[in-house]
């Protein structure tokens, strides 16, 4: 039986990758993304993103998109009852929609902390309590939070993002207790370093791919960065495993080990 799987932040990168394997799973998927020109450090996914992800994801199965704002409750209403509308009800919720920022305390912009914040964490917060009756209806039902490495260690120049993927881990643990007993299993996923806007649009954005690539083989214990489809691989996992709940599960190619 497919299950519904609803995607936040699924047009591009990682969220893109854990739609694929979904589809490969047999699942059916519905992306939620911005859709919009909004303002941040790079470029977010625009309507041609998410209509670019969808040509491209529909030869492995049945996926549609709403666009959607994680840090706006109606949206999020919306996006749960397009899923429930376009496919009859929803299963998993993989709340993966995030923004990086980096800078020195010193010179870090309030309103950057606060959009961080807000997109991070309170977007879980969001979509999760809009997602909740759908989710109590199914009888193999999940929530798959995308958190990071940068939730277990902090790094100089990252504290809003990295104390928002700690809150990230944070939420994960305290839903898997909330909804155990409505037989919701919630978990996170800690991706290490995969090439995606965050590092080749902002975090290295001057560098370029191939010196990307380079430093990521000398960083990572296994010698090459994470990518889009070893993501889709965990998330499916944590979306399955029947006895798993409450565990932040790291895929870094050994770069963290917790
Ligand atoms: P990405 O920028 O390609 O993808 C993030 C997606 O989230 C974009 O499509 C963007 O449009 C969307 N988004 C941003 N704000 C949104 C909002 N308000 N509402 C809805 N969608 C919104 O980057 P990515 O690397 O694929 O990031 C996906 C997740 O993985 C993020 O939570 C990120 O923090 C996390 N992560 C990434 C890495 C990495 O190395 N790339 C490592 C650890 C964790």
């Amino acid at each position: 039986m497919p299950r519904t799987i609803l995607i936040t932040g699924g047009a591009r990168g990682i969220g893109k990758g854990i739609a694929k394997a979904f589809l490969e799973a047999g699942d059916q998927v519905m992306i939620g993304d911005l859709g919009t020109q909004a303002a941040w450090n790079y470029d977010l996914a625009s309507k041609s993103t998410l209509q670019e992800a969808i040509s491209e994801l529909e030869v492995f199965g049945t996926v549609n998109y709403v666009q959607l704002d994680v840090t706006d409750s109606n949206s999020c209403i919306n996006a749960v009852s397009q899923t429930v509308k376009a496919f009859g009800n929803l299963d998993v919720l993989v709340n993966n929609a995030g923004v990086v920022g980096s800078g020195n305390v010193d010179v870090f912009k309030e309103q950057e902390w606060d959009r961080i914040f807000d997109v991070n964490v309170k977007g879980i917060f969001l979509m999760t309590r809009a997602a909740l009756s759908d989710l109590r209806k199914s009888d193999n039902a999940a929530i798959v939070n995308t958190a990071s490495i940068a939730g277990k260690k902090g790094s100089p120049g990252m504290s809003a993002y990295c104390a928002s993927k700690f809150a990230a881990i944070g939420l994960t643990q305290s839903f898997a207790q909330e909804f155990a007993s409505d037989g919701i299993r919630v978990n996170a996923l800690c991706p290490g370093i995969v090439g995606t806007a965050m590092w080749l649009d902002h975090l290295m954005a001057n560098e370029g791919e191939d010196a990307f690539q380079e430093r990521m083989k000398d960083l990572i214990p296994l010698g090459r960065p994470q990518t889009e489809d070893d993501m889709g691989q965990a998330a499916v996992y944590l979306a399955s495993a029947s006895n798993v709940t409450g565990i932040a599960h790291t895929v870094a190619g050994g770069l963290e080990m917790d």
